[in-house]
């Protein structure tokens, strides 16, 4: 049973710069819907209090979080979520959570972290004015506890990026504000890339699921956000911040873990990104045969 009066999850599932921070945002320009990024982050960061909300304030002294957090329940389970995120909330926990294969003890403490998650969702859609949330922790294991665990209503798109043009951004190195993203070679990408998505397709066995190539969103925005809205009933008719085929508008937002573009707002133009030939590009051919299963060409 889903949990009554919690909100709608749109969760985006896939690799690390593969696009996420552009389909969150778009999706959260949605009427009733309202982005947050990589939300499995929110507690660490709200209570460390060292890198700004992309509002531009620190995570307590942004009105937004600050409100989210006047919840007395939430303030006092602040030690157990995090407790349960780094327990349980991990890629190493995906496999064990897909079979479900915990002792008593975990059981009980899970479906305790996954109660408390949930109460932290439905204080968030609240204080945002909406019912439909955007979380783009990208980890399959936080989708899994979202959905067995906090029984809320999540709804999945693995986004899935051409893994030469992901190998070609974790090699350089991106930073703004207080966001900095590690770097990685591309033998370690490529490998992650296929680790990462192989696993994210197992979460068609248990939650609503639908794939998005990165390339084929950004050749039609407009149309591909129509497509998502479409299959997300909580989505349905309502109106996005779109201006025109391919521009949007960003409002402001409060994020407290990202890309760093997170901390851009305005009208943005979303350019095409191009698929990039796999061939002779240090991919083996286990990894081409698997990146060619999504359509991308040798
Ligand atoms: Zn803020």
């Amino acid at each position: 049973m889903e949990n009554a009066g919690g909100p709608t999850v749109v969760f985006i599932a896939g690799e690390g710069r593969s696009g996420s921070t552009v389909l969150d945002r778009c999706i959260g320009s949605i009427d009733r819907a309202a982005s947050f990024n990589e939300m499995h982050e929110i507690v660490h960061q709200f209570q460390r209090n060292q890198k700004r909300c992309s509002c531009g304030a620190l995570p307590q002294g942004c009105y937004f979080w600050r409100e989210v957090f006047a919840d007395q329940i939430l303030l006092a389970a602040l030690p157990e979520l995090i407790d349960g995120f780094e327990r349980y909330d991990g890629s190493r926990q995906t496999l064990r959570l897909l079979a479900g294969a915990y002792g008593r003890s975990d059981r009980v403490r899970l479906r305790r972290y996954g109660m408390l998650t949930a109460h932290l969702y439905r204080r968030i859609a609240q204080v945002a004015g909406v019912s439909v949330i955007v979380d783009s922790s990208k980890n399959p294991s936080r989708a899994l506890i979202l959905k067995r665990y906090a029984r809320l209503d999540v709804w999945c798109l693995h986004l899935v990026r051409n893994p030469v043009s992901v190998a070609e951004s974790w090699r350089r190195s991106k930073g703004a504000m207080d966001d900095n993203l590690p770097t990685y070679t591309q033998v370690q990408t490529y490998k992650r890339w296929m680790l990462k998505n192989l696993v994210c397709e197992a979460l068609q066995a248990r939650v609503p699921y639908r794939r998005v190539p990165f390339e084929t969103f950004t050749e039609a925005p407009r149309d591909s956000l129509r497509d998502i809205k479409q299959w997300v009933p909580a989505l349905r008719g309502k109106q996005d911040g779109f201006a025109t085929t391919s521009e949007i508008d960003f409002g402001p937002f409060h994020s407290l873990q990202g890309n760093p573009d997170r901390f851009e707002n305005g009208r943005v133009e979303i350019r095409t990104s191009s698929s990039r030939p796999l061939a002779n590009s240090g991919m083996t051919p286990i990894q081409i045969w698997f990146a060619s299963r999504y359509g991308y060409s040798r």
